[in-house]
């Protein structure tokens, strides 16, 4: 059985201990260190991936920790390598540790924070690489959340004491959330708020935590998933949304807090002149199909034809179709290339029925579409696909290509 030092003391983080046992790492192969070993001490300060909490990282007897894996009784610490030694020196990365325990114990606070408030339990906890998140049942308004966070921040002013404590699970304990260990309980306490069940690294007082931000909220199978950071986490993200915000107001040349109106304004700005833009290219492609028209040979049967290369067949197209054909009698064909796509156009007079001629052009070459009497639409599988069907409809149609 790993005696486990973290248990009483959070911030040890160099110790000495004797290796009891070693295997070879069989469950995690890795081929860049065919040496991974399984070594299991008397005592340890390494704390194991559980309840949420991430592994210590550091170093045994010299050697690079890659995982630490609590076995029940004992603790494995996964090396990189073979370890010499029977006594060895472990040291954790101290600034991961801190970090994690800043986190755990802002969960504990802002956990307890929500029941005291909104009676709302937290049924899980994660933390990330980023960002920590605690599951809670129920809903809650961004309202609450403001106020909760105010709460937990206004508790880590008052730095109260939090500390640890070992108790038999047959009295009261008094936890926040009933504990299914039997036997000796390790408690964690918030002075006059909190007491809970739990084997992870804390600090010893709520002002070591920092400050508590909460961010994203999400709706996740039936709970309310809070994502939240503590201490010099919070700090680093408010330093990034800082600068994220205030390139976003240099764009704009406004103070930072004026920034959001502003993007609205402009979004609307933005819309407004995308509306007119349309409106105005409406115009111009009805112009040009009137221009065309005007500039058409007429054919020996009275009616005018034209052929059109474009890149995309869009509401411009159809308007400057609409247009040509709306002048006379006319026959109008856009051919577009991305992707593979016709249109045609014909006056009443024309004897041409639109949807007819393409629908029986389209159907062999695999292409889909119609459309009505004066103006039809398909798209076609491939390019030779369309190159048959425009031969086809040109020599049908006796338009000059
Ligand atoms: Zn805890």
């Amino acid at each position: 059985m790993t005696e486990r030092l973290y248990y009483r003391d959070s911030y040890l983080t160099e110790f000495r201990a004797r290796v009891v046992g070693s295997s070879p790492d069989a469950a995690s192969p890795d081929a860049a260190s065919p040496d991974r070993e399984r070594v299991y001490l008397d005592r340890t300060a390494f704390y194991p991936t559980s309840g949420g909490q991430p592994f210590d990282t550091g170093e045994l007897g010299g050697l690079e920790i890659v995982e630490v894996i609590d076995e029940g009784d004992r603790i494995a610490h996964v090396l990189a390598g073979a370890l010499a030694e029977a006594e060895v020196a472990g040291r954790i990365d101290r600034d991961r540790r801190l970090d994690h325990m800043q986190q755990h114990t802002g969960q504990h606070l802002l956990s307890a924070v929500l029941i005291e408030l909104f009676d709302a339990p937290t049924v899980s906890f994660h933390l990330g690489a980023e960002a920590c998140t605690i599951d809670v049942a129920g809903t809650l308004d961004p309202e609450q959340l403001r106020e909760a966070e105010r709460r937990a921040n206004q508790i880590v002013f008052e730095n109260r004491p939090v500390t640890i404590s070992f108790q038999d699970s047959s009295g009261d304990l008094g936890l926040r959330k009933a504990t299914e260990r039997e036997g000796l309980v390790r408690i964690i306490s918030i002075e006059n708020l909190d007491r809970s069940a739990c084997g992870g690294t804390h600090v010893r007082a709520t002002g070591e935590i920092g400050p508590i931000l909460i961010r994203k909220l999400d709706r996740v199978r039936g709970n309310l998933r809070i994502e939240f950071l503590c201490g010099a986490r919070a700090v680093a993200r408010a330093r990034a949304d800082f600068e994220a915000l205030s390139r976003i107001a240099r764009v704009f040349s406004s103070p930072l807090d004026e920034t959001p109106a502003l993007v609205d304004a402009q979004r609307e700005k933005l819309q407004e002149s995308e509306r007119t833009r349309g409106k105005l290219a409406t115009e111009l492609a009805q112009a040009n199909g009137r221009a065309l028209y005007a500039e058409a040979a007429v054919g020996p049967d009275g009616i005018r034809r034209t052929i059109r290369r474009v890149e995309s067949i869009t509401e411009e197209s159809r308007a400057e179709a609409q247009s040509f054909v709306a002048s006379g009698p006319a026959i109008f064909v856009a051919v577009a290339e991305k992707p593979p796509a016709i249109l045609l156009a014909a006056s009443k007079d024309s004897g041409v029925n639109s949807g007819d001629v393409l629908k029986r052009l389209l159907g062999p070459r695999g292409g889909r579409g119609g459309g009505s009497a004066t103006m039809a639409q398909g798209s076609l599988p491939s390019s030779a696909a369309l190159q048959e069907l425009v031969e086809s409809l040109t020599q049908e149609l006796n338009i000059p290509v």
